[in-house]
């Protein structure tokens, strides 16, 4: 299980194919330091946060102790979904149908929010609105999709069921249904970190080099040692450290699994799937993939909720480059099935596959930012615009959906 010592390596091992462009400078901590609000990571999260608070007027400090980017953000498939990893039905089963629903309609707000963030800013991160297809597999066949598909109806929440004919015939998966939703986007998550946090820096953030090692709250502020000596104290404490988290946040709602991805070269367009759909499947252990801007193919998944090792999960990337390379040619036997990049990161869920986004129990100055699953940048997104609002005195009940202090959900077969 990764802790709070994790580096970069522990996280993520092998290449993805990510554009490392333009990386935001950082100076060294060399003093005390005083601001209103310490980011701590400078993965997605940080950099959303960042880049929000900092427009918003605040006097914001980042720091990381690692080169920006290049964590678990660097190892991301990046497919911008707002479907949630636990379907809207089981969701409901969960938490009845309003929580589950008002959960659903946050996550496609913030994917629109996201596409806005990057438009306004003209972050050049290979960002493409997209849909998403969501293929039935042999857990989960045509009906469990046309009940989804309805809740989702009820929910207000678009898209549509398309029966098999109509997803053979449009698509050429040979699958017994799919839910085409769109609403969904791709990018490239580095440049997309990056750009953010260049954006920060230039509405004044400051970016420092430094390892948050002790967080320690005196009534209205929080002053943090770092670990070259000099302490940061701060009024708000924003924790976005990705899965190398602090003891004190740990909790039993998450877990750590181990997941792969390769990426194929630049295949000639016409080998690729229609629109370059966002693909993912309706079975616990899901299949993942996707295009990019360079027309090569990704494709991810064999996670292994067991593994979280780094060496143990280094040494099983060859093999399962070969089961993601065989499943991309039965998924479309068209494409080169060739792997250029292959990589593998530690994977974060939590049991109703919701982030844990919000004040540490009982040490309110310390904001969790923590989004998990394949939803995890989405979650990013939520959690910056969520936490500022706390911040700015705008708590809303709602938002403790994803309080760290939520009850452990029972989950349904
Ligand atoms: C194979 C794979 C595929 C994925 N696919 C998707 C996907 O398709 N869509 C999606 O939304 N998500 C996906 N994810 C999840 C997504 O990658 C993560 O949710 C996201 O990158 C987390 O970003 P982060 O900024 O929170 O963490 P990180 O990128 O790890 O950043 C945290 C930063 O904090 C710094 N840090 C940690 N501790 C300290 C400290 N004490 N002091 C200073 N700095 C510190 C680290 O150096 C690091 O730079 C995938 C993950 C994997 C592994």
């Amino acid at each position: 299980m990764p802790d709070a010592s994790d580096t970069h390596e522990d996280l993520r091992g092998g290449r993805s194919p990510w554009n490392a462009a333009h990386e935001p400078p950082r100076r060294r901590l060399d003093k005390d330091l005083r601001c209103s609000v310490l980011i701590v990571g400078a993965g997605i999260t940080g950099s959303l946060m960042a880049q929000h608070l900092a427009e918003q007027g605040h006097d914001v400090c980042v720091i990381d102790r690692e080169r920006p980017g290049l964590g678990s953000t660097a190892a991301s498939t990046a497919m911008l979904l707002w479907e949630i990893d636990k379907p809207l039905k089981t969701l409901t089963e969960i938490y009845g149908f309003e929580h589950a629903a008002r959960v659903y309609r946050q996550s496609l707000a913030a994917v629109s929010g996201l596409k806005d963030l990057v438009a306004l800013h003209r972050i050049p991160c290979a960002f493409r609105p997209r849909s998403s297809l969501y293929l039935a597999a042999a857990e989960h066949g045509a009906q469990t999709l046309l009940a989804e598909h309805e809740l989702r109806q009820r929910a207000g929440l678009p898209g549509v069921f398309l029966d098999h004919r109509t997803l053979l015939g449009k698509y050429g998966f040979d699958r017994e249904a799919a839910l085409l939703s769109p609403g969904v986007a791709d990018t490239d998550p580095l440049c997309l970190a990056r750009g953010l946090m260049t954006a920060a820096i230039a509405r004044g953030a400051a970016f420092l080099d430094a390892d948050a090692v002790r967080y320690e709250d005196s009534g209205k502020t929080v002053a943090v040692a770092t670990g070259d000596g000099p302490t940061i104290e701060a009024d708000w404490v924003v924790l976005a450290t990705g899965y190398a988290m602090p003891d004190f946040v740990q909790s039993p709602l998450h877990s750590i699994s181990s997941s792969w991805a390769i990426a194929t070269p630049p295949q000639s367009p016409e080998k690729l799937w229609r629109d370059g759909v966002l693909i993912w499947e309706a079975a616990t252990d899901y299949l993942y993939a996707r295009t990019t801007i360079d027309h090569r193919i990704i494709i991810g998944g064999e996670d292994d909720t067991e593994m979280s090792d780094p060496d143990e999960r280094n040494a099983q990337t060859p093999k399962k480059t070969d089961v993601l390379l065989t499943k991309l040619h039965a998924l479309q036997p068209a494409a080169d099935a060739v792997a250029d990049k292959s990589w593998s990161g530690a994977f974060g869920q939590t049991r109703d596959g919701l982030p844990l986004i919000g004040a540490v129990p009982g040490r309110p100055r310390l904001l969790a930012a923590y989004g998990y699953g394949g939803n995890g940048i989405t979650f990013s997104y939520l959690a910056s615009r969520l936490i500022a609002a706390t911040i700015a005195g705008r708590h809303r009940a709602e938002y403790d959906d994803y309080s760290l202090e939520r009850p452990l959900p029972e989950i349904p077969d």
